[in-house]
């Protein structure tokens, strides 16, 4: 009876294999639920599900990671390389066919001094897509934006409505309980591996406010999807379907195109955290969640061992396309408090890519989760550029990952596309 659809037999078997890996760090969240009844047949498909979040995904075969790095930069090349079009076996409104907007917008966290960057993308966005819809955009900042920033940003986006929004400092600030001497240690451990704006307090809390916090403000509480832009982004493809209607059309809860592994040191007690919520909610774990590529342990195995768990691989969050009521559910608004009050946004570096994408691969169904292929799109010093007649290739390098070399082994999208995705959805290209 242990056979059931979410659990293969080869994960079955690396369960039972590495049953006691975590069984040092873990010990208390291993032992207090299941020692006491170890004869007793553990009926709850949830209850198995957490006890395979515990452990590796795989059992090595005896493939070095090297190798194996290797043989799945050579898939994702081959994926890549398959020239394109738009999404195959969904539903699609071309520009034709569009009636009338979604309920979304656009958003960016920004800030004054960033307005030629953004400048720069808005009339990216608008060249590929959004000349053909004008769905608003919602400019958000901790400071008030500045008159020159306002009028410069409305010169640009003549056919939308635009919302320019102030963070509350409740929102945005470090909270009262954070201990400083805890963050002060914190802080200069994460210097010591080199973690990127490990001291940058601002950093900490944008991370932070993009978790848990922009879902709720005033201005974006009135909509439900989002499109989230950054400044001196690049997009490369026209895109002549209603993104959003897609989204809706398909049931998809969240879109993505970069898929790539964090620094492990910014999350090192991320994962602990999450499987000590996870003890006492195992209600919220989706049965057919992306289980295995947060606990791919294989092709990474180093990051894997320093995120004690997790494989660090996550959802790029600088591009998103996503519905807020996901994040407004029970199940993800819960976690990311019970995160919140750890104070691992400040003692260590959490970021919202991996919050977002372990709030998604626990609790949303993974085929909910739609890889924009034939989205263009680079963030220096990643990028997607796909081959397509839609797409600008002059401008990036079709088929590859960055512009820069050695830059592969930082991609994961392999272990999404292997492990997550089904024939059908590879074939939605
Ligand atoms: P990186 O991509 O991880 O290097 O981080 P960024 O510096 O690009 O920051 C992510 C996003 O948050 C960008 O859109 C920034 O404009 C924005 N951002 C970061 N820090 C602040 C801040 O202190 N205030 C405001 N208003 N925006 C910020
Ligand atoms: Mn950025």
């Amino acid at each position: 009876n242990y056979h059931h659809h979410v659990i293969s037999p080869e994960l079955h078997e690396s369960i039972s294999q590495n049953a006691k890996y975590y069984s040092d760090q873990l010990s208390d969240i291993y032992h207090s639920s299941y020692s006491s009844n170890s004869e007793t047949e553990i009926s709850s498909e949830k209850e198995r599900i957490f006890e395979s979040l515990n452990q590796p995904a795989f059992k090595s075969d005896g493939k070095s990671p090297k190798q194996i790095m290797k043989d799945n930069t050579k898939f994702v090349r081959s994926l890549l390389a398959k020239p394109i079009e738009d999404p195959k076996l969904l539903k699609l409104v071309q520009k034709e066919e569009f009636k009338e907007l979604e309920n979304a917008t656009f958003v960016s966290l920004v800030r004054n001094s960033e307005l030629n960057g953004i400048i720069k993308t808005i009339k990216q966005i608008e060249e590929t897509f959004n000349d053909k819809f004008h769905y608003p955009y919602t400019f958000l900042n901790d400071q008030p934006f500045t008159e020159n920033f306002k009028s410069s940003i409305l010169k640009e986006i003549p056919g939308s409505q635009v919302h320019f929004a102030e963070i509350s400092s409740s929102e945005w600030d470090k909270p009262s309980f954070i201990d400083e001497k805890l963050e002060t240690r914190g802080i200069k451990e994460l210097e010591e591996v080199g973690v990127g704006y490990a001291g940058k307090l601002s950093y900490h809390n944008m991370c932070r406010y993009y978790s848990k916090g922009f879902y709720n403000h005033p201005i974006l509480k009135e909509f439900k999807y989002y499109w989230r832009i950054e400044p001196s982004t690049n997009y490369f493809c026209q895109i002549d379907y209603d993104v959003f209607k897609f989204m809706k059309d398909n049931n998809k809860v969240y879109g993505f195109v970069l898929n790539l592994y964090d620094s492990p040191h910014s999350v090192k007690s991320l994962w602990n955290e999450t499987l000590r919520f996870l003890k006492n909610n195992t209600q919220h774990i989706n049965e057919n969640g992306a289980h295995k590529w947060i606990t791919e342990n294989l092709q990474n195995p180093s990051n894997f061992e320093i995120a004690k768990g997790y494989s660090t691989c996550h959802f790029w969050s600088n591009f998103e396309i996503g519905d807020m009521d996901f994040y407004r559910s029970e199940a993800y608004s819960s976690w990311v408090e019970h995160l919140d009050k750890t104070g691992g946004f400040y003692y260590e570096r959490w970021g919202d890519a991996p919050v977002h994408s372990i709030g998604l691969g626990l609790f949303a169904d993974k085929s909910q989760i739609h890889w924009f292929r034939d989205i263009g799109y680079e963030h220096t010093p990643y990028l997607n550029c796909p081959n397509s007649n839609k797409c600008n290739t002059a401008l990036c390098p079709k088929g590859k990952f960055s512009r820069f070399n050695g830059m592969d082994s930082q991609n994961c999208l392999a272990t999404w596309a292997k492990y997550e995705m089904t024939d059908e959805q590879l074939n939605n290209y």
